[in-house]
């Protein structure tokens, strides 16, 4: 039996050295192990911090066996794309060991290692056994030809793959991509399609400043690439399973892509809801698929655009300011669907606004693009 809050405690301990324990993690891993050293990044500077967040976030539900396993499953799906191997696992387990000792020193007792042992023997075992599981499912990743790629603005660009085998996704989940340039760098992107029967994905992607995969995605790719996608993740943005209510939506930047997403579902099965969008971006030329969407209001009579600019003039089409200040002194939404993405400011001052409004929280569906869409072996 594992003593929870001793795990607990020696955790905090080891913790407490910051920066000091991945390092000594990854330098004995990769010292005793180098075959390991293939599955991740090139510059290890951003990994450092995803070990004590996995680590952290296990430790800290180990009594929570609800929460815990749903997690390390989900971490066993993600890591098949780094080629991680039932045969891995033992080397990390030994590592991970070795770097609690270290930093424990005469803390480190024989009851304490053997509490350790045993909680990352379930971690390994849960975490491959979802691998293995679907791995009878799905591939670890899809291999998706780059069909095109239209440069919509001076840091933004509109990708079309189409994997070679179907992606099943739903929208508002996200996917992974790695390009061929970034090799072992995956970043989330949201389809910004509704699945199609030609299995196509559009993505939106904007380039992050000095990012390392965004300006790979709009600078470097061309139709005829490959790009690699890793599996769905994540479901706070999607439609819920409830009686269909009228839908706002609220974006930022190319936060509207999943969110153009779930509207085309709506219109695949059309339930009655009215949708309106509130898209804000910096500057005119940031709204960068307006056309498309007034396309689609077009042919959808009850699919509503409002879109606004955080500078430069109003127009007759287009609002100044922010679109949770618009759509909230337009309406009150408060029978609604919300769904809100975009940078985390924008959807942290959107969810506040809402809530102050007497928004129910159950009604608000979000997702930050944090510019941490970055997917590293843990
Ligand atoms: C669920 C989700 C969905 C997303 N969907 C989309 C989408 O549809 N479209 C889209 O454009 N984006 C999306 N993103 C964001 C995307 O995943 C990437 O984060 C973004 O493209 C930046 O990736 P990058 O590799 O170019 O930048 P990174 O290399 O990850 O860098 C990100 C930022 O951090 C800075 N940085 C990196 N390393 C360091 C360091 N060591 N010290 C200090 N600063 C550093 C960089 O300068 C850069 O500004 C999504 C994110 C999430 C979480």
């Amino acid at each position: 039996m594992v003593d929870a809050a001793r795990l607990k405690w020696s955790w905090g301990e080891v913790a407490g050295y910051g920066d000091q324990v991945p390092l000594f993690f990854y330098s004995t891993l990769f010292l005793e192990h180098p075959e390991t050293r293939e599955m991740f990044p090139i510059s290890m500077a951003a990994q450092r911090d995803r070990l004590v967040t996995a680590l952290g976030r296990i430790v800290s539900d180990v009594d929570n066996v609800d929460e815990l396993v749903p997690f390390l499953q989900q971490l066993g799906r993600d890591h098949r794309k780094f080629a991680v191997l039932d045969g891995h696992y033992p080397a990390v387990g030994s590592a991970l060991l070795a770097t609690l000792e270290h930093f424990l020193g005469g803390d480190w007792t024989p009851d304490l290692a053997a509490d350790w042992e045993a909680a990352y023997g379930i971690v390994a075992q849960v975490m491959s056994e979802a691998a293995n599981d679907s791995a009878k499912e799905s591939p670890a990743w899809w291999e998706a030809e780059v069909v095109a790629h239209e440069r919509r603005t001076i840091d933004l660009a509109v990708l079309r793959v189409a994997p070679h085998e179907r992606l099943a996704y739903v929208p508002g989940q996200s996917l992974t991509i790695e390009h061929p340039n970034r090799p072992r760098m995956w970043r989330q992107y949201s389809p910004a399609n509704a699945p199609r029967e030609d299995g196509t994905i559009d993505f939106h992607v904007r380039m992050a400043d000095a990012g390392q995969v965004s300006p790979a995605l709009v600078e470097l790719t061309q139709p005829g690439d490959t790009l690699c996608i890793g599996p769905p993740m994540g479901t706070g943005l999607c439609l819920p399973d409830t009686p269909p209510r009228h839908v706002l939506m609220l974006a930022g930047g190319t936060g509207l892509a999943p969110l153009k997403a779930i509207a085309e579902q709506i219109a695949a099965d059309y339930d009655g809801r009215q949708v309106y969008l509130y898209w804000g971006a910096r500057h005119h030329r940031d709204l960068y698929d307006l056309p498309a969407l007034r396309d689609f209001a077009g042919r959808h009579d009850w699919f509503h655009i409002v879109p606004s600019v955080a500078e430069g003039e109003q127009t007759q089409t287009v609002h100044k300011g922010n679109p949770v200040g618009i759509a909230l002194r337009q309406a009150r939404w408060l029978e609604c669907d919300v769904f809100v993405c975009g940078p985390p400011g924008m959807v942290a001052t959107s969810v506040s606004a809402l809530a102050h409004a007497g928004v129910p929280e159950r009604q608000i569906h979000r997702e930050e693009f944090n510019g941490t869409g970055e997917e590293a072996p843990a």
